[in-house]
């Protein structure tokens, strides 16, 4: 459906067809506020992508349609072609960083459209990222480029042309993906492992609650600086290298506070490892007892939960759902649910009946399966 409607807006505003390449949205199982204590993330690729439509043009400049926010935009491709369009900035940053890094990049034209839904937490902007870099290395480098790095030209893209100063983990899950596959991202060494992912009688389910609590100061530079606090009374350098006893034997020595946050850091850091252990075993409870553990360290040790996101979660346990815990950085955002299938429309109707009733307005429910990241068609 998405291909047929890209196809027939590229053949109205273009004549003719290009090649189709398609990225995707990703999920995190587990592994959250890991990155910057240089420990281990979870993803996986979902079945939401973007997907465009592109063909060399043979002139100096990209020529590219937005299909869902229904704007057309040319640029060149030197520095100060910059588009004030946010979402061709996006194109325009990875071609950008394909050039600095000695890549090349031709003029194309370009049709696109997603059902990734955009700032629920499923990172559209590194599906899109991550398709239009996968599109360039494929059509003028020869696949030259390899996918780790391509992953760094979307992380770039954010970086110096969207101003969002984000890790690598989305578009490393966007561009690595594989379906049926989680990835264990090491985000101290960057190295990867693809584990099995087939819970033949679950599915995952994200239930978006459309709050987003702005807090006034940073809390999330709060965080940080208790983390790095902890590390440097421990004599490690991130909280990756510590365990709880270490923590245990200074716990006198550092606020209550900072314990609370380190116990849930390092709590994590060994779930993720009970996570995969229990994947090889295809032991998917233990996975879900792991998920509503996180939910627990996030909501009381780590504080960056709120009403709404306890409340999911609540719904959850209370509907006998598997897992349960909040994806990313808190605050508002999705809860993401290991259900068993024969529970899932029940449970689908009770958070979102009960959610509804409680907040006035009723929360977005995503399916997602775990899928391939960038690709050609
Ligand atoms: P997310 O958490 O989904 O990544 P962001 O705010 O980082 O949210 O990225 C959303 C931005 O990405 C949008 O404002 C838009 O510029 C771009 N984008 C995402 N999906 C699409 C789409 N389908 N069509 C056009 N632009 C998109
Ligand atoms: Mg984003």
């Amino acid at each position: 459906m998405l291909k047929e409607k890209i196809a027939r807006v590229f053949a109205e505003q273009f004549g003719g067809e290009g090649i189709f390449y398609a990225s995707a949205g990703r999920i995190n199982l587990i592994g959250e506020h890991t990155d910057y204590n240089g420990g281990f993330v979870f993803p996986g690729a979902i079945d939401k992508v973007i997907m465009a439509e592109i063909r060399p043009n043979g002139l100096d400049k990209v020529r590219v349609r937005s299909i869902d926010i229904d704007e057309y935009v040319e640029f060149g491709l030197e520095e100060k072609d910059a588009p004030s369009e946010s979402w061709a900035r996006y194109i325009f940053g990875v071609c950008r960083e394909v050039l600095k890094r000695g890549g090349k990049v031709e003029g194309f034209d370009a049709v696109f459209a997603g059902n990734v839904p955009l700032g629920a937490g499923l990172s559209s902007s590194a599906a899109l990222e991550s398709c239009f870099a996968y599109a360039v290395n494929d059509l003028f480098n020869d696949n030259r480029i390899e996918k780790f790095e391509l992953a760094r030209i979307g992380q770039s893209t954010e970086h110096n042309y969207c101003g969002v100063n984000c890790g690598i983990m989305d578009q490393f899950a966007s561009v690595c993906g594989k379906e049926g596959n989680l990835m264990r991202l090491d985000c101290r060494s960057l190295e990867y492992e693809y584990y099995p992912f087939h819970p033949e009688d679950y599915d995952l389910v994200l239930i978006d609650s459309c709050v987003k609590h702005e807090l006034k100061d940073s809390p999330y530079n709060r965080r940080r600086e208790s983390c790095e606090r902890v590390a440097a009374l421990l004599g490690v350098g991130t909280l990756r290298d510590a365990d709880m006893d270490m923590l245990e034997a200074k716990r006198e020595e550092m606020s209550e506070e900072d314990y609370k946050r380190a116990k849930y850091v390092i709590g994590e850091k060994e779930r993720v490892l009970d996570v995969c252990d229990a994947l090889e075993k295809g032991d998917y409870e233990r996975v879900g007892r792991n998920m509503y553990a996180t939910h627990e360290g996030l909501s009381k040790d780590y504080e960056v939960s709120c009403e709404e996101l306890d409340f999911l979660n609540d719904v959850a346990r209370e509907t006998g759902v598997t897992g349960s815990r909040i994806m990313g950085g808190g605050f508002g955002g999705c809860t993401i649910n290991l259900v068993s299938k024969k529970l899932h429309d029940d449970f689908v109707k009770e958070a979102v009946d009960r959610f509804e009733k409680k907040y006035g307005h009723a929360p977005k429910v995503y399916d997602v399966v775990i899928s391939d990241g960038a690709r050609r068609l």
